[in-house]
């Protein structure tokens, strides 16, 4: 008995919740007719022996004093000439409503042991109560309650406003309650006996604790987290969290109990302000979370738009009237919460892998709310599920949420070392490219290299040996003479009478002269491994290894009959050509200079000359 009381007005506590976080189900609600119809109450109520608690809707009865002008005695009038009615179904809710209204119930306590009792308004955002006790002798007892009341006045120090009822046993005592208040008007009222009390704090402390616990565990392992991370979504999570637990600590009386319990004013605007500030955690959350900025930048302005309304909706709170903001901000949840899920489906069709678990979060707070509103209305069932659907929902959105995070910064830190990756193979294919191509540039500058070396050793005329690199070639050749008793042979060439030909039949007949006797030189020379140079003009020299004079003299005269054998032919011309030899060999022991031996095999030259050129002389002739 005591815990189904105990479990109804849980009900009722948890209805102006829904009501506040999720119109969701609003049009759904509107068009469900009442299941069930409360019966007239018994007049008056009378506490039997063995039950100590009482939820007093289905007995009591009310006045809407639409002007709150009336004084109790009128009040107390009004009641004994019926003007008061039983609650509506049985609802102690009445919406948002002007005035004052007042509630009546005679009570007849028939339990002798039993004289103090506590009477509960489960509801812990009413303004102001006045309750009037009428005794049998006429005198009335008034007490007042509420959050315009500081809170140290409560007869028990308790988050919901109570009352001290001296109920003698078998006297009929009248129980007025007057109420007035800018929130919602909601009077669901209940009886205890102080065991009973105690039982329901039990009872209330261990559900409340353990949602507040998680929150609370959650709130710190985020904001560990954000300050390890500083990822930004862990810290709109953490503004999320705490604004909707302040909600929900507001909204249970734990804020006037705890935080504020002498202002009026913050009993007031901290529920609109908590709910926008919620709301705005939410929307920045999900837009950070979504990374709505890069994936979808329309939703991300709209969702900054939600902020901004949400934004302005709460400092307008701060001086609207509260039967006006928190009206606006508890439909407008509506709005925020399918803004978000619209949002994440929209991420989820984009294939945006983490927005699965942020939606499950979302539709289990969702569901949780929607089954709390179907118990308020009678839909369905009244178990611990239904009874705590806010609660569980949002505990497990909660938990979700902070997995979803997690979830969501593998995820990150998985596409960033997919990134890394990528980026690293990139390079090295590049790197790999680049050194391949330097590669073939450098030897193609190798190539070019040895060409040019080439060229810089080579005639460009005749394409032999020019006089520099002969020297080099020449002076190497008479250093390694490595005493094998082979001689070393310098042949010096000079076309004879060259002059006249150029004179005669120009100067392109003399190149031709030239690249052609160069050719016929290194033919004859190519025989022996000799090495060929042009030396300057139309002079030649031929170096070779030879057994001895002898020898070189043969192939100099080989040489000089090549040249002269057939005219070289230029522009149907035919040019005969001579040429005269001078030789000088040296041992392969000897050392002696290459200009000396130049020297003397071009005085072997001049011999030829003067004897009349188209011969061959040797140094040796001469000594
Ligand atoms: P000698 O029999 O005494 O050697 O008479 P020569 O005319 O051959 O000798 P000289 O030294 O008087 O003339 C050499 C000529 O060779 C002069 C120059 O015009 C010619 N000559 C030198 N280099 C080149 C060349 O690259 N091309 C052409 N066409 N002629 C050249
Ligand atoms: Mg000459
Ligand atoms: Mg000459």
């Amino acid at each position: 008995m005591g815990t189904g009381q105990i479990a109804s007005s849980s009900r009722s506590r948890w209805r102006s919740l829904a009501a506040l976080l999720l119109a969701l189900l609003l049009s759904v609600c509107a068009a469900l007719p009442a299941l069930s119809a409360v019966p007239a109450p018994p007049s008056p109520l009378r506490l039997n022996a063995g039950d100590n608690s009482f939820s007093l809707s289905p007995s009591v009865r009310y006045w809407h004093d639409q002007h709150a002008s009336a004084s109790p005695d009128q009040a107390f009038a009004q009641a004994h000439a019926g003007a008061f009615v039983p609650l509506p179904n049985g609802n102690p809710a009445f919406g948002f409503q002007a005035g004052a209204y007042w509630f009546h119930l005679p009570v007849e306590n028939l339990q002798r042991d039993e004289p103090l009792w506590i009477l509960v308004q489960e509801y812990a955002l009413s303004d102001r109560l006045d309750l009037y006790l009428r005794y049998p002798d006429g005198h009335v007892e008034h007490t007042a309650g509420g959050d315009h009341v500081p809170f140290a006045d409560r007869f028990i120090r308790y988050r919901h406003p109570n009352f001290r009822l001296d109920l003698p046993a078998g006297q009929r005592v009248e129980l007025l309650l007057r109420v007035q208040s800018e929130s919602s008007m909601q009077v669901p009222l209940a009886l205890y006996t102080p065991k009973a009390f105690a039982e329901l704090l039990r009872d209330a402390q261990f559900s409340n604790g353990l949602y507040y616990g998680i929150v609370l565990a959650l709130l710190c392992y985020n904001l560990v987290l954000w300050l390890m991370l500083r990822d930004a979504s862990y810290f709109w999570y953490l503004l999320h969290t705490g604004a909707f637990g302040l909600v929900l600590f507001t909204l249970n009386g734990y804020g006037f109990e705890y935080l504020w319990p002498t202002s009026a004013w913050l009993a007031d605007a901290s529920i609109p302000l908590s709910i926008c500030l919620a709301l705005i955690g939410m929307q920045l959350f999900a837009r950070s979370f979504l990374d709505l900025h890069i994936r979808w930048p329309t939703g991300d302005k709209v969702c900054l738009g939600v902020v901004v309304f949400f934004a302005a909706l709460g400092i307008a709170a701060t001086w609207l009237p509260y039967s006006i903001a928190t009206p606006i901000a508890s439909r407008a949840v509506l709005l925020g919460v399918v803004w978000i899920i619209v949002a994440t489906v929209v991420m989820l069709r984009r294939g945006y892998q983490p927005a699965r678990l942020f939606l499950i979060a979302w539709a289990l707070f969702l569901s949780g709310t929607a089954a709390f509103t179907l118990l308020a209305f009678g839909v369905l069932p009244r178990n611990f599920w239904t009874q705590n659907g806010v609660q569980i929902g949002s505990a497990l959105e909660l938990l979700l949420l902070s997995l979803a995070l997690g979830k969501r910064y593998a995820s990150l830190r998985e596409e960033n070392i997919r990134i890394v990756q990528e980026t690293n193979e990139k390079l090295e294919r590049g790197l790999i490219d680049r050194t391949r191509e330097l590669r073939t540039a450098m030897a193609e500058l190798g190539e070019a290299n040895v060409r040019l070396q080439e060229y810089s050793r080579r005639d460009p005329l005749t394409g032999a040996y020019n006089r520099r690199h002969f020297r080099e070639a020449f002076a190497q050749m008479l250093e390694s003479r490595n005493g094998s008793g082979r001689r070393i042979a310098l042949l010096l060439l000079d076309l004879d009478f060259f002059k006249r030909i150029n004179d005669s039949h120009g100067h392109p007949a003399g190149d031709s002269c030239l690249v052609e006797a160069a050719r016929r030189i290194e033919e004859v020379a190519a025989q022996r491994d000799g090495l060929v140079a042009r030396f300057g003009g139309e002079e030649f020299v031929v170096a070779l290894s030879c057994r001895d004079a002898q020898d070189a003299l043969q192939v100099a005269e080989a040489i000089r009959l090549r040249i002269q054998q057939d005219p070289v032919c230029h522009e149907k011309l035919a040019i005969r050509l001579s040429v005269s030899i001078g030789i000088h060999t040296v041992s392969s022991e000897r050392g002696s200079s290459a200009e000396e031996v130049i020297r003397i095999a071009d005085e072997a030259l001049y011999r030829a000359k003067d004897d009349g050129r188209n011969c061959v002389r040797h140094s040796l002739s001469a000594v």
